[in-house]
């Protein structure tokens, strides 16, 4: 297994409902290392643009609204397979389909307001890791 790097956000809700330590717990228990971190208040530009894969489905204006609701913490993740396991560690996207003991079950409220976002594979890694790190924020890789 390789070490990988993937872009995790703690979204707004759980920002909000003081659980930026307990995401933070689930994610190091899994073996997930935090290796860049910053709390940022997106604008709508920058939440449509982040979004922009989602643009033509129905939730998105509802999205976007909710990721600018608030502050949320954008994070680096590095480990085994990390982007499979902060997956994993997540949980299903709507949480009443997680699996007990995972962030979004614990966590989340409903199918939008789910606590976290984690990257679903190394092209969208990369992209959403770049699109909030500049190269000079982050350890060189291993
Ligand atoms: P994931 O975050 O698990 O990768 P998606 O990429 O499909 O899920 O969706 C991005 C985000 O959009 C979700 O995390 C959730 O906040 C929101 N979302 C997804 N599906 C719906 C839906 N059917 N209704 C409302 N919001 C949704
Ligand atoms: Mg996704």
């Amino acid at each position: 297994m390789a070490i990988e790097r993937t872009f995790s956000i703690i979204k707004p809700d759980a920002v909000s409902a003081t659980k930026i330590g307990a995401v933070i717990s689930k994610l190091e228990t899994g073996g997930l290392r935090v290796i860049a971190s910053r709390m940022v208040h997106l604008t709508g530009d920058q939440a449509r643009r982040f979004y922009a894969v989602h643009k033509d489905r129905p939730f998105y204006g509802a999205l976007v609204k909710f990721m600018t609701e608030g502050p949320i913490v954008v994070q680096v993740l590095e480990g085994e397979n990390a982007i499979a396991r902060n997956r994993e560690v997540m949980g299903a996207t709507n949480p009443a389909e997680a699996a007990d003991g995972t962030i979004r079950k614990e966590l989340g409220t409903n199918i939008e307001r789910n606590a976290v976002h984690g990257s679903d594979g190394p092209d969208t890694a990369r992209q959403e890791i770049a699109f909030f790190f500049p190269e000079c924020d982050l350890p060189p890789a291993e």
